[in-house]
């Protein structure tokens, strides 16, 4: 564990934050004045320009970082700079998202920001929300090690539990964090047996001449996403319960206290206004952009005669997802306590430049060289071609479709499952199966979500889609057939797991994030749907997951949905069809 624990015992004697707000006037413009000036230095660097890197960088960060507290001088006017993550999800490498652009994040450019930030001020604490892992391959086939070591090089000081940090095990994460020298810190999750704390609740860290007190929690919906396997032998706490007699010790002893909470936003206000004393919440779980602090003041109510945070309430922040932000607030220390803030979102695109020579880069693209070995790996056999023609695949229910959708339906304990037809890229051809072909069938980063629907709900949403037939995207289907009555526009025969449909029953309904989004006429399918729930496991997962249990795959079967009145067959994407009454063009995805 390391370095910052040193700090920890030595940092007893912590200067007193009793008078937060006794900063004077002149005090409040010499940091402002202090603050642009360092703003305008980062900006100054030049960062889309490229800039000289190397190991000089990781050796000054990793001497900064044992800088001993008692060593640290206490400038009466400092600023603080924390820069923060949340729910990066393995997203190492740049990535696409069709709403922001192309080429978006990438921890290199994450490090080469972060970099450009430590020259310019010299007090900098890099803290993470916690859903590190799981979402591309980088944690398919190195289940977090990839990704724990790019947070080390970066300098990352802390982070805490996400619920995909579970998704191999507790007993795995406890041994990647063995390795790494960042803090998992999480004060609200207990052994069962035991009663202890699987991972240190909190740590004192020295910036500026001040001590910072860093905690970790992870919220209610969090924790109960998280698979119940590996909530077995685990106690969780309420956060409000288990925080207050931490702050009563570590308040008189520190200058600021943050939380890193994996509790979604909502969770994070309720929080704040319940428990007092915590000056900054970085949020995550929920993906929010919250492009500026949001100041959420204690309930009166809930906390009679509360002790002020140096803010007069708890500052929340979080960073979208994927490291396509990273955060950066901005805090000002003057003698008697903390004078301000300034917080914001900083893209993190194309027009910062990597250095040839980061070793973060290097760290990356040697894990990214062993994914495209291991990508030669066989994992099922083929009997058939299962082809996905683009001519087809919009206006037929496709024997891969139905496959890929009872892979789904499976995986998530469904009735019935359905995904839009252009989330399957190509299909499978007799013969082995690679992991390389899954990646080209399913390159999609979409993950596996689940709605309980009325049968009259599944029959209005079939409906939908049979009255726009060959106008609107197609879709794939399994645990449902049914016929497409396309002379009278309606859906007939509908039966679930063979059985005739029940208007009045609840059915599980299987679906992927893309169209649960609302995407490709999502929003309509689904406006009767209930209680949605993401699993956080890829599509991709599901299909490897239905592949190692069924290594010699059965022909699915054809036609799920039965077209008539109409010929099935539409030419291609964005024609019209060969059969009189010509339908519009179908919105290619
Ligand atoms: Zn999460």
């Amino acid at each position: 564990m390391g370095v910052e624990m040193d700090q920890e015992l030595t940092a007893g004697a912590g200067p007193s934050n009793a008078r937060w707000y006794q900063a004077g006037r002149a005090m409040w413009a010499a940091w402002v004045a202090l603050l642009v000036l360092l703003l305008g230095t980062v900006a100054g660097l030049g960062l889309g320009r490229g800039q000289a890197a190397g190991p000089a960088a990781t050796v000054r960060l990793a001497s900064e970082a044992r800088r001993s507290p008692t060593a640290a001088a206490r400038p009466a006017v400092a600023t603080l700079t924390i820069l923060y993550t949340n729910d990066t999800h393995s997203h190492l490498l740049p990535f696409d998202m069709p709403a922001f652009g192309k080429n978006l994040g990438g921890i290199a450019r994450r490090a080469a920001y972060i970099r450009a930030v430590r020259a310019a001020t010299p007090h900098v604490l890099l803290l993470d929300g916690g859903d590190i892992f799981q979402g591309t391959p980088f944690f398919s086939f190195f289940k977090g090690e990839a990704d724990l070591r790019a947070f080390d090089l970066c300098g990352y000081d802390a982070t805490t539990l996400g619920n995909h940090e579970l998704d191999e095990g507790m007993p795995h994460l406890r041994r990647m964090y063995q390795i790494a020298s960042m803090a998992l810190l999480c004060a609200n999750v207990r052994e069962a047996r035991t009663g202890e704390l699987v991972f240190p609740a909190w740590r004192l860290f020295e910036r500026a001449g001040r001590t910072i007190a860093v905690l970790g929690v992870i919220g209610s919906e969090a924790w109960s996403v998280t698979p119940a396997a590996h909530r077995a032998g685990y106690d969780w706490i309420e956060p409000r319960q288990a925080l207050p007699p931490l702050l009563a010790r570590l308040r008189p002893q520190a200058d600021l206290v943050v939380l890193l909470s994996h509790s979604g936003y909502e969770e994070d206000q309720a929080l704040a206004a319940a428990v007092p004393g915590l000056d900054v919440i970085i949020g995550g779980h929920t993906n929010t952009f919250l492009e500026h602090p949001v100041l959420v003041k204690p309930t009166p109510l809930l906390v009679p005669g509360a002790a002020p945070s140096a803010f007069g309430g708890t500052l929340i922040v979080q960073a979208f997802k994927w490291g396509y932000y990273i955060g950066r607030l901005d805090i000002g220390f003057g003698p008697e306590g903390v004078l301000g803030f300034a917080g914001h979102l900083q893209p993190l695109d194309a027009s910062i430049s990597v250095p040839l020579d980061c070793p973060v880069a290097r760290l990356v693209s040697g894990y990214e060289e062993q994914i495209r070995a291991r990508t030669s790996l066989v994992v099922g056999e083929c009997p058939v071609d299962l082809l996905y023609p683009e001519e087809e695949k919009h206006v037929r229910a496709l024997p891969l479709g139905t496959l890929v959708c009872e892979a789904l339906r499976r995986f998530a304990g469904g009735d019935l499952a359905l995904m839009n037809s252009g989330s399957i890229r190509d299909g499978i051809p007799a013969g082995p199966i690679t992991m390389g072909r899954v990646f080209q069938v399913l390159p999609f980063d979409n993950t596996v979500v689940t709605f309980t629907m009325s049968g009259a709900a599944i029959r209005d949403m079939l409906g939908f889609i049979c009255a726009n037939h060959g106008r609107i995207t197609g879709y794939q289907y399994a645990g449902v057939t049914c016929v497409f009555d396309l002379a009278a526009g309606q859906v007939r025969d509908i039966r679930i797991g063979g059985a005739p449909l029940e208007p009045e029953r609840d059915y599980r309904v299987v679906t992927i994030s893309y169209l649960a989004d609302g995407n490709q006429n999502g929003h309509e399918l689904f406006k009767a749907a209930r209680d949605k729930s993401d699993t956080g496991f890829l599509m991709r997962d599901a299909l490897v997951d239905w592949l190692r249990r069924h290594p010699r795959l059965d022909p699915p079967p054809a036609d799920v949905v039965a077209i008539s009145g109409r010929p099935a067959v539409v030419t291609a994407v964005g024609s019209s069809t060969s059969s009189p009454g010509t339908p519009g063009p179908i919105r290619k995805d």
